[in-house]
């Protein structure tokens, strides 16, 4: 079966992370990424290319990788340059309320940025309007309206701005609850994950994102969840993707290597076997 390995990032980041106990992510330590990514023949997908995979059974290439992102950041900016250069597209999941916020333009990108993004070939997805997290959306309002709110007004300013129909969908934080996800079910046809660690915030308290997604096994010794759920599959719900944080679980070359060769390992493997 075919596993497809999908990472996720916020831009590069010089300022937070040595507070949380995670390593500056730097526009070097990505380049290194994609130089593995490069070195090993992965060639980027779109949330289009997954779908008709999906639906179709379109071929993807033989060894496809998925790169997201998440938020409108200037700090994506660089990241997109390096990714032009090594012919990778991504997937940037856009909060809606920054790009309102025109005296923020040096910590966010501007539209005409984003534009450029865009026709540069990368696909554009949802990420709610104020980024309120999941489950104190379902708390404050359980028959679900807010999150229908924070939904369509992120539609409706990406279709204004960018002319797009979103069909795509990434959860804030690392939260999740059900009434999201039944209101992402009438919208969307995927929805994204985000894994820094083995464990979901979820409306009904803490849970493993391993239940989450039913992939059986005890979390590695990285303290992740079991390997097989950190990849796409057939056999994936489409709206419980996982996507795998650069800056924690795989961020030395080492773990990131050994992340993308699962992938293929796994469906020569398979591929013996059948
Ligand atoms: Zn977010």
């Amino acid at each position: 079966m075919m596993r497809i390995p999908i990472t996720m990032s916020h831009g590069t980041n010089h300022w937070q992370s040595k507070a949380h106990g995670v390593p500056l992510y730097e526009a070097e330590r990505f380049e290194g990424q994609l130089r593995i990514a490069a070195e090993l023949g992965f060639q980027s997908i779109s949330y289009d290319d997954l779908a008709l995979w999906r639906d179709d059974a379109t071929p993807l290439p033989e060894r496809p990788i998925m790169f997201d992102f998440d938020h409108p950041n200037k700090a994506i900016l660089p990241l997109w340059r390096l990714m032009e250069r090594y012919g990778f597209k991504g997937n940037l999941f856009v909060n809606t309320s920054p790009m309102e916020k025109v005296y923020m333009d040096h910590v966010y990108m501007t539209w005409d940025e984003l534009r450029e993004v865009q026709a540069s070939g990368w696909h554009i997805g949802s990420h709610t309007h104020n980024h309120m997290e999941m489950s104190y959306m379902a708390r404050k309002d359980p028959s679900g309206g807010l999150i229908r709110e924070q939904m369509e007004k992120c539609d409706a300013i990406l279709e204004e701005h960018l002319g797009i129909i979103s069909q795509d969908f990434a959860f804030t934080g690392i939260t999740w609850s059900q009434a999201t996800e039944d209101v992402v079910k009438e919208r969307y046809r995927f929805a994204r994950l985000w894994i820094v660690g083995s464990r979901y915030e979820t409306d009904e308290g803490e849970v493993r994102y391993a239940d989450m997604v039913g992939v059986p096994g005890d979390e590695e010794d990285d303290g992740g969840p079991p390997f097989a759920a950190r990849y796409i599959t057939k056999a994936s719900n489409s709206y419980r993707l996982p996507s795998m944080d650069l800056e924690y679980l795989v961020y030395e070359y080492d773990a990131f290597r050994r992340y993308l060769e699962g992938a293929f390992q796994a469906t020569e493997a398979t591929a013996e076997v059948t």
